[in-house]
């Protein structure tokens, strides 16, 4: 086969002449890091995006997550979800606290809060559920066991970025959210993530903690921190892809639709069915393919994708719970459903730029399989 490949995602890149622009501001200035110009520009764009009242940027995600699990103090336990990216749960085991797996829901992959109560003990602090594939967790339950049981909420909001609930921005859910924004995100500053908050008190502590626990404009080191700081270039990139960002996802959405034209109703092929109340950024398509009604399971059909230069991704296989790096520990996880999905789960490419030909490609391939 001699198709162009098909990789799992593709970086959206705005137009080069306006990054150039960008790029000349800096060259001008000679601040090409420590919070510079372009760093609060994009801070503050982002604060009135997201709406929300603090942006704590980052050097990337999974720092985005160690950083907020360090600024709510916490000890002990957290709960958590495996099905996710290796992020989530190692920033826990980074921060020296132990990851509890909770199972997730069979319809959209979230944590299940009808499992969640029962893990919490003397020992918990806080609760760390994942928006994952862009799926809004059920954030009112999660707040109502959280106020009731003390627990502070940090959701891995790595997916949804942009996303609202209710009409509400995903990032004002929970003590804190964390964004990441590296390059194969629906919004990107090449590598990069962020926080976000409402606490006031909080802002200056990561200001801190992201440049080795020194307060701003002092010589005083109070806290270990680490080096988490957003360059220049990296935010000059993000200050592009947010002009752009409604059009990188109205892209994805179309993309999205033909998908769903193409494998919807069909016995054994599951998708995440769309929410009302939900605003979508179209980040990941993912498909649960049922071996037991078609015949063929996710392996076989990833396989013959592969052979058409398609490469679709086992997201998210293996369970984290099951990583090497885990095993060893002895931590709790009772979690089925999300060992049935990690198995049959496969999440097609999806991009700003694919078009609807490539996606009748990669669904004629797989309808070919399943009808053999
Ligand atoms: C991408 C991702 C992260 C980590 O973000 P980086 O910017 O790559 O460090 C964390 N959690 C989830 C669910 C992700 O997909």
């Amino acid at each position: 086969m001699n198709e162009r490949p098909i990789l799992v995602a593709r970086p959206s890149m705005p137009p080069l002449e306006e990054y150039r622009k960008m790029l000349e501001d800096i060259w001008e200035s000679r601040i090409l890091t420590h919070t510079g110009p372009k760093h609060r520009q994009l801070q503050e764009e982002l604060e009135a995006y997201l709406d929300v009242a603090h942006v704590s940027l980052m050097a990337n995600g999974h720092l985005s997550l160690e950083m907020g699990l360090t600024a709510m103090g916490l000890t002990g336990e957290v709960i958590t979800t495996p099905f996710t990216f290796a992020s989530t749960t190692q920033a826990i085991l980074r921060c020296g606290l132990v990851p509890v797996f909770c199972d997730i829901r069979e319809d959209d992959y979230t944590i299940d809060c009808d499992k969640l109560e029962g893990l919490i003990n003397d020992r918990t602090s806080a609760i760390l559920p994942v928006h994952v594939y862009g799926n809004i967790c059920d954030v009112e339950r999660i707040q109502e066991i959280a106020d009731r049981r003390g627990l502070k909420v940090l959701y891995d909001a790595a997916h949804a970025f942009g996303e609202t609930w209710q009409g509400i921005s995903v990032a004002r859910f929970g003590d804190m959210s964390a964004f990441s924004f590296n390059a194969t995100k629906v919004f990107h500053t090449v590598e990069g993530g962020c926080l976000t908050f409402a606490n006031d008190a909080l802002d200056e502590f990561l200001s801190s903690m992201r440049q080795f626990g020194q307060v701003t404009g002092t010589e005083e080191y109070p806290y270990i921190g680490t080096n988490a700081k957003m360059s220049e270039m990296h935010a000059a990139m993000g200050l592009c892809n947010l002009r752009h960002l409604e059009e990188y996802i109205g892209n994805r959405k179309l993309a999205v639709r033909r998908y769903r034209k193409r494998l919807e109703g069909i016995e054994g092929v599951r998708l995440c069915r769309e929410k009302e109340n939900i605003k979508y950024n179209y980040t990941y398509f993912p498909v649960l393919f049922e071996e037991e009604k078609l015949g063929i399971g996710r392996d076989g059909i990833a396989d013959a994708l592969k052979r058409h230069s398609v490469f679709a991704r086992k997201y998210f296989y293996p369970l984290t719970s099951d990583f090497g790096c885990c095993k060893d520990l002895g931590l709790r996880a009772d979690v089925p459903v999300a060992k049935y999905v990690s198995e049959r789960i496969l999440t097609l490419p999806c991009y700003s730029d694919i078009t609807c030909e490539e996606v009748d490609r990669i669904c004629d391939i797989i309808l070919e399989q399943i009808r053999r």
